[in-house]
């Protein structure tokens, strides 16, 4: 057995498929809700700084901070909001000195940089990435000037703010996202997996009702769970009743055939003892019996010998020995070997070549086919009578009708003769000899060649026959010799 056998399961691919998929949209939930989440924060906490910083300034101006910056209340404010930050917050005055500092360090110090110096000219400008731990902001400190009405930016305020604890919670947020994950993965695994097995159970089910049948007359129950199982249940009953069908008819062949080889047995048993029982039996009396015997003996053997040829047609093309074949040659050399038969009957053999045809064919078997037809034109016929060939052919068929002036075949009994062993004159169809098969194995192996046979028949003036076959053999494949 292979060793991975068991990825062959439907089910475990089905729960394999759920799984991953399940998995593949909980991680693509959980990066891109994460990534948005913290990138929102950081930008949410500079503009609140932002606009905390601008209460700031405008209540600097007020209180005219910038020339006295000895506002108890301002500085509180200013540490207090350094502290709400987390961060620092510096005033810088035209000068590019430090006037405030909520760290109260670096007063009077310069602070010459790029972001303060844009600051001047009106615009907030904004530094420091969540990477770095903080972001920075350099805000203008500006007022309308009273003369010109223009704004006048008298300082700017340098205020930082650490990112630290947005990126601590999301590191614990992504902890937690994750935990949750895990979670809801296990709870999807155990619905994936009751999902696998309780969709594959109908299947299941069909399965074991079909392996416990045990008889042609047992019924599936109807798994109706999908439109699947239940096509597959009424495709079991078909070939059920196919089956059925071929048993009963293999069970009337054995039948048949039992019957068919113990007439001529029991013919010999009564012949034989009746010899035995007598005393004094002439000479003449055995002779005539033992030559009873013997034709019951032929009758058996000819019996015997269509049997296998039957069931030699039944393992189908695989038997064909086929090559090509001049018809009108086969068809003068049947009517040859027939001539005693037909001469012994006062039966006219007349071959009507319409043009020369040849064709592939197995020629034993289609030999075989054409003598039995032919031989029933000359057996089922009347002193005198006639059994006229024609043989014609178009591009693509061989056509061949064998008529004869017989007695016909009744309408009812026509479908019926291509059947083993059927004979349409049981009475005197002993005396005319004959196994019933003939025409079964005739109709065989014009299937064989896919070909056709037909018959027409009308009482008292006789049957006709058309055989039909393509002049190029197709094997079972589909392809030309
Ligand atoms: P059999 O060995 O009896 O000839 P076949 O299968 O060849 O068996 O024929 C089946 C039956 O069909 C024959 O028994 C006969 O009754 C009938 N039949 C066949 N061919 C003809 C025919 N040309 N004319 C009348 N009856 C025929």
């Amino acid at each position: 057995m292979n060793r991975f056998a068991f990825l062959r399961s439907f089910r475990l691919r089905v729960f394999l498929i759920l799984l991953i998929l399940g998995v593949a949209v909980a991680e693509i939930m959980r990066v891109s809700m994460l990534a948005d989440l913290v990138d929102r924060r950081v930008e949410q906490r500079s503009a609140e700084l932002s606009a905390q910083i601008r209460i700031l300034s405008d209540h600097m101006l007020a209180a005219d901070y910038l020339r006295d910056n000895s506002s108890e209340a301002l500085n509180a404010q200013l540490s207090q909001l350094s502290l709400v930050y987390d961060g620092r917050i510096q005033l810088v005055d035209r000068g590019f000195r430090i006037i405030a500092d909520s760290y109260g360090q670096n007063l009077g110090k310069y602070m010459i940089r790029e972001d303060v110096i844009r600051a001047f000219s009106g615009v907030t400008v904004k530094t420091g990435e969540r990477e770095d731990g903080y972001i920075e902001l350099a805000c203008p400190v500006s007022q309308r000037d009273e003369e010109s009405g223009e704004l006048v930016t008298e300082a700017v305020i340098l205020a930082r703010a650490s990112t630290e604890t947005i990126l601590r919670n999301e590191a614990e947020l992504r902890y937690r996202a994750l935990l949750i994950e895990i979670v809801l993965l296990i709870f999807l695994a155990g619905v994936c997996a009751l999902i696998a097995y309780t969709s594959v159970r109908p299947f299941e089910r069909v399965t074991r009702a079909m392996a416990d049948v045990v008889d042609f007359e047992q019924d599936l129950p109807v798994v109706s769970d999908y439109k699947e199982t239940r096509e597959i249940v009424e495709a079991f009953h078909k070939l059920r009743s196919r089956l059925k069908l071929l048993d009963e008819s293999r069970q009337e062949f054995v039948s048949n055939v039992s019957h068919e080889l113990k007439t001529p047995i029991a013919s010999i048993k009564v012949l034989a003892d009746s010899l035995n029982t007598q005393t004094d039996v002439p000479v003449e009396m055995y002779r005539d019996f033992m030559q009873d015997i013997s034709a019951e003996v032929d009758r058996e053997n000819e019996i015997i010998t269509d049997l296998l040829d039957l069931v030699r047609m039944d393992q189908g093309t695989a038997s064909m020995h086929v090559e090509n074949q001049d018809v009108n040659e086969l068809l003068e050399q049947i009517i040859k070997r027939l001539g005693p038969l037909a001469r012994k009957s006062e039966v006219d053999l007349i071959l009507e070549s319409r043009r020369p045809v040849s064709a592939d064919m197995d020629v034993i078997k289609m030999s075989q086919a054409l003598t039995n037809i032919i031989e029933n034109g000359i057996k089922y016929n009347k002193r005198p009578g006639w059994v006229r060939i024609i043989l014609d052919a178009d591009h693509q068929a061989v056509s061949i009708t064998i008529s004869d002036s017989g007695n016909g075949i009744p309408e009812a009994e026509l479908e019926h003769i291509f059947e083993r062993f059927y004979r349409v004159d049981k009475s005197h169809s002993r005396e005319i000899g004959g196994t019933g098969l003939g025409l079964s194995l005739s109709r065989r192996t014009l299937l064989l060649h896919r070909g056709s046979i037909d018959v027409k028949s009308t009482l008292g003036e006789g049957t006709s026959f058309t055989v039909k076959f393509p002049q190029v053999y197709i094997s079972e494949g589909g392809e030309k010799r």
